[in-house]
Formats: C-alpha cells, structure tokens, sequence
C-alpha cells in the first residue's frame, strides 16, 4: 500500500499492520510526515474531541539507591555515593501530606532496587498513606513489583494482589523502554525481560490494577523496534483493557552513560517526535489516551504534541527528580501555564484523575 492508502484505511477506522506502522515511520519527506500528522490529530479528534487532560500529582522517590545500572539512568547512586538517600516513612508522609494540600489527587511513587529495603518498608509505606489520606496511590514498577514479589517470598500474582489490598491503586507501565531482549541487554542488562514485564501488566491488569503504558525512545533503537513494542502493548490491550495511556518517553541524554561512553542518540529529533506520536496514535487504535510529557519534551514541544496525537500533558509533578538528574533543564509549571499551553492551541483544559475521570 503507499502511504495515502495507509492513511485512508486508518482513517476510515481499520487497524493499520505492523508493516503498514513501519512504513509510516519511516517516512522522510517533511510533507508526508505532516500527512501523517493530520490523520493522526484527526483520529485523536474523533475519538477524544477537543479536551486536553492534565492531573495534580506529586513524584515521591523513596530511594535513589539502586543494584542496576541502566546506562540511560543517571538517576541511580550506590551506597557510598555522598548523595546516595533513603526517605523514611515518616518523610515519604511529610511528602504525601504536602501534595495533598496543593490540592495533588495522587502520589505517584517509584524509587531504585535497593537492597536494603525489607518488604516492611513498602507495606508501611501503602498502609501509613491510605491510613492517613484521601489520595490515589500510583506505584512501583514492574521491575519493583519483581523485586517486590522476591524479597517477599510471594509469587508476583499474589504480590500484586496484596499491594491492591493494602493501597496500591495503580501502576506505572515504566521499565518497558524498550521491550526487545536484545535492546534490553544492550541498555539494561539487570532489568527483567520482556517476558517477565508482559507477566507482571498483564497479571495487574487481571486484579483490577490499571497501568499506563511507556516506551523509552531516541537511544539505540530502529524503527523496527518501535512497532515491535507498541504492537506489543496493543495485543496486551486487546486482552486486557487495563491500559489508561501511552506515554512515549523522548530520551533525556546528556548526564548517561548510554550517550557519553556508548554513543547512543542524543535523544530524538523534533521530526522523530512527532513521526513517534502521530503513529503511535495511528497504530495503538484501543489506547483513549495519550499522553505529552511536558518534562521530557519541554512545554512547546508538548504544547506541540497535542496536535499530533496527544490529547494529555501528564502531571503538574510537584517534585520530579528523574529527568532532572539525566540532564532536563525547566521549572515546574503551574495549573495556570498548563492551562494556557493548551488554550492557546484552541482546545479545552481539564483537570482529570489517574483514571481519566474529570475532575
Ligand atoms: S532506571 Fe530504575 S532500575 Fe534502572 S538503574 Fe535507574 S533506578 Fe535502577
């Protein structure tokens, strides 16, 4: 098919295939990327209309103390590092109670592998919150889940199932990157493998526990591995319905060892961006929504997104430490500048909850 035929058929509401995808990823010319781009913000129009979604939240990373050693991770310390922290239950609340007076609806909470934690920590963690507050608890990995599951003694079903019972709301689909073993050795040779985060979401999705989806670009990976991953999260989808969104995550390089000592990318091209976007919207035909992280991209080229197949500018984040670590130069925005990044375009801001529902 040539790419107008492609076009149509998504248009018109078919699935588009894994080659058809790759085919529009590839695309050079500037023209068919715009194209394509406007198919892609048609789609986004027919299936969300005009609101842009944002949600009050706040990052808690309980610990930057970590055993792996993901080369695009400039996040992690080893114990002796001088910076190297763990927050106590009693900080992690001091947190909580804060973003709760900014009027935050949840905590999203994920910290390194370390060692040192015992499962104690994690379950005080969950229960102290939900004891203490009203707010949604968005949490943990996959890889922390496995971690979880193997300081516990529990089988991850049983781990999952117990976190939902003491508070764990919802998930992050974070440590996917890229799902191709291959790649997976090659940036994070200690994380789990495709196989084992496939396990962990869809068992998640099987409680009840709504995850987001993520992929992790602009480093070492081809086209090829891009529709390798979001075909993937969209067979997952089709079985399970558990995902809220998609969240493509752009490649902060400059403090990582993937780019200084192995040359990956320096992160993705404005063009790459928007090709990501627009065929990810294009490809993921079960996904509401998706998501322009502000912190990863900057707020224009966010704002920018959002006409491209995005239809959500992520968290206000009151703390954030991940990107900034790698290299992400901002301050965070108010509600105010949210909302006007997404007047100025012409669409309509609303405040949501993690699970879509307006606020
Ligand atoms: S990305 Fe997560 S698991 Fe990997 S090194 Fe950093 S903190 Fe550890």
């Amino acid at each position: 098919m040539n790419l107008e035929e492609i076009l149509l058929k998504a248009y018109e509401g078919k699935r588009i295939t894994e080659d058809e995808a790759l085919q529009l990823l590839k695309v050079e010319s500037f023209y068919d990327v715009l194209k394509i781009g406007i198919v892609a913000d048609k789609i986004r129009e027919k299936k969300v209309g005009n609101v842009v979604t944002y949600v009050k939240n706040r990052n808690i990373n309980y610990t930057n103390i970590c055993i792996n050693r993901c080369k695009f991770c400039a996040f992690r310390r080893e114990e002796k590092d001088v910076d190297a922290y763990v927050l106590s239950i009693e900080e992690i609340l001091k947190k909580v109670e804060e973003a709760v007076k900014c009027g935050a609806k949840e905590i999203c909470i994920q910290g390194g592998i370390n060692r040192k934690l015992e499962f104690d920590y994690y379950e005080k963690m969950l229960k102290e919150i939900k004891k203490r507050y009203n707010i949604h608890i968005h949490a943990f990995s996959p890889m922390e889940i496995y971690h979880l599951s193997k300081i516990s003694g529990f089988k991850i079903y049983e781990t999952l199932k117990y976190l939902k019972e003491i508070g764990l709301d919802s998930m992050p689909g974070t440590a996917a990157e890229i799902l191709d073993d291959e790649i997976r050795k090659r940036i994070c040779p200690e994380k789990i493998d495709t196989k084992t985060w496939i396990e962990i979401i869809k068992t998640a999705h099987k409680l009840g526990i709504k995850t987001t989806a993520t992929i992790l670009y602009g480093h070492v990976e081809s086209y090829e591995h891009v529709i390798r991953h979001l075909s993937i999260l969209r067979k997952i989808q089709d079985e399970t319905k558990g995902f809220t969104e998609f969240i493509p995550l752009a490649f902060v390089h400059k403090k990582t060892e993937l780019y200084r000592k192995f040359k990956s990318q320096p992160g993705s091209s404005s063009i790459y961006d928007i090709k990501l976007y627009s065929v990810s919207r294009i490809f993921l035909d079960n996904f509401r929504n998706i998501q322009a992280s502000w912190v990863k991209l900057g707020r224009k080229m966010a704002q920018l997104m959002l006409n491209f197949g995005a239809n959500d500018l992520g968290g206000l984040l009151i703390e954030e430490n991940i990107s900034r670590e790698a290299g992400a130069v901002y301050e965070f925005p108010s509600e105010q500048e949210i909302r006007l990044l997404i007047s100025q375009i012409g669409r309509i801001p609303k405040e949501r909850d993690t699970l879509y529902n307006l606020v």
